[in-house]
């Protein structure tokens, strides 16, 4: 079949990854649908997301964000540490250079969602099942809904049913850590000079890292005194101790996520109390004042393909890389924007064909985030030096060692990008 006829496409999920695809499929010529799980919105739930300078101009250049879309620009990574419980912010042997953006969670999916017409978006349709006939999908949905596609992207998130349907064997690998996150209002905790940086600390008490950024407030301003702060924690916790840790403030076993508001109060305080002995005390104190936070607990998988049939997948349904990387929003955009690309009359005649070619490309990027974020681990949770007693060239020398900085998706400025080291 030829890609450049019109396409009758399906796409569940409709987060960032599935309506980055919406806009540029359609832009394509192709008919798009979007099926959305969730019944309102995807609003006031996230938090902040980083990516890469080059991320964003694209996102800007290709017309998938408005070109005067709020984010804040970080040009340095502070890699720091305690030296006591009364250090204020920690000592920083290393500062890396940054070509990062942060931008808010809600407002990005907005401004993204907003290209997609709404009679072409369709809220409150979980996919139930999908059947690949040969030569078309029929997708059933749990209210009964019956729909038929050509062909069907599944941007379902890290839990995807498409992943699972494709690719049975594909199994979501648990890292042994968790991100502990929240968002505060900088109204509410002071403005400071420390949150025009970016830093990465390791905790004194135990493996795990804290990082911070600002992100616009509601209304998309990025004035010193309005804005949010995101802070997360990277923790680790090891898979015998998830069952208890899972439950939720209900009293409900939950799986992947607690989210915010559902954390047992008592889990939230006791977290806080542990920042007060493994972070510089500007940073527990952010963390103390932080309301309403969440888990998330890290997983990777790696599907064999991006394509099987006439079914693709897309974003986090795809491969699920550490959030480390900061490439949950790179990946989306790239696999989106490639497959816009595959399957416009610029592709290939073919869409077997298009459809391989893309799907090959989005492997070779998902092993290098995958390659980025093991090494990533393995620098800011396993192996850190001890930054309250490293000297510069230490740490830099450690650092080196640690990370091959893969050039295509890193936030890491250009510069440091060296060739991916074959997996260990
Ligand atoms: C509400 C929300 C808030 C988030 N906030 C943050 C944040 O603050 N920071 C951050 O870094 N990342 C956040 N993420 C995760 C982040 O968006 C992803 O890791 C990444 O950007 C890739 O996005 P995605 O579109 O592939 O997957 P996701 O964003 O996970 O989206 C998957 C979508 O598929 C839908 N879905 C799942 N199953 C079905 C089904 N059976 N039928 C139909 N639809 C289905 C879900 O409702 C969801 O909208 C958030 C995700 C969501 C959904």
């Amino acid at each position: 079949m030829n890609p450049s006829r019109r396409l009758d496409i399906a796409i569940v999920g409709g987060s960032l990854a599935g309506c980055m695809a919406a806009v540029s499929l359609r832009r394509a010529g192709h008919d798009v649908t979007v099926y959305e799980r969730s019944r309102a919105g995807l609003v006031g739930r996230g938090g902040g997301v980083t990516t890469s300078r080059a991320v964003l101009d694209g996102l800007k250049g290709q017309g998938l964000i408005d070109r005067d879309f709020p984010s804040a620009p970080y040009t340095e990574i502070l890699l720091s540490k305690a030296v006591g419980p009364d250090d204020r912010y920690g000592r920083c042997p290393l500062r890396l250079p940054l070509a990062m953006h942060c931008l808010h969670w809600s407002g990005l999916w907005e401004n993204i969602r907003k290209r997609v017409p709404d009679d072409a978006y369709h809220n409150g349709m979980a996919l139930d099942r999908a059947e690949d006939t040969g030569d078309s999908v029929m997708l059933s949905f749990e209210d009964g809904t019956r729909a038929r596609a050509d062909l069907v992207c599944f941007a379902d998130g890290y839990a995807s049913q498409g992943r699972r349907a494709m690719f049975p064997q594909t199994a979501l690998v648990y890292r042994d850590y968790l991100v502990w996150r929240g968002v505060v209002s900088e109204a509410d905790i002071g403005t400071d000079p420390i949150l025009e940086q970016h830093p990465r600390i390791s905790l004194r008490d135990g493996r795990g890292s804290f990082i911070s950024y600002v992100i616009h407030d509601r209304d998309g301003s990025l004035h010193p005194g309005r804005r949010l702060v995101n802070w997360a924690v990277y923790l680790d916790l090891p898979e015998a101790e998830l069952d208890d840790f899972m439950i939720d403030a209900a009293g409900r076993a939950r799986t992947g996520t607690i989210p915010a508001g559902h954390m047992r109060p008592e889990q939230d305080a006791a977290l806080k109390d542990r920042m007060r002995r493994a972070l510089p005390t500007y940073f527990a104190d952010m963390a103390a004042a932080s309301r309403d936070n969440q888990i998330q607990l890290i997983y990777t998988a790696r599907p064999p393909a991006y394509r099987k049939g006439r079914m693709c997948l897309l974003g986090d349904a795809g491969a699920m890389v550490p959030p480390l990387t900061g490439a949950g929003l790179f990946k989306g955009y790239e696999n989106a924007t490639g497959l816009g690309r595959a399957l416009s009359g610029d592709g290939p005649s073919d869409l077997d064909a298009a459809l391989d070619g893309w799907s090959d490309r989005q492997m070779v990027l998902a092993d290098a985030m995958l390659e980025m974020g093991h090494q990533m681990e393995r620098a800011f949770l396993y192996d850190t030096i001890d930054l309250a007693t490293a000297g510069e060239a230490e740490a830099r020398a450690w650092f080196d060692d640690a990370l091959r900085i893969a050039p295509e998706f890193s936030y890491f400025d250009p510069s440091l990008a060296r060739p991916a080291q074959a997996a260990q």
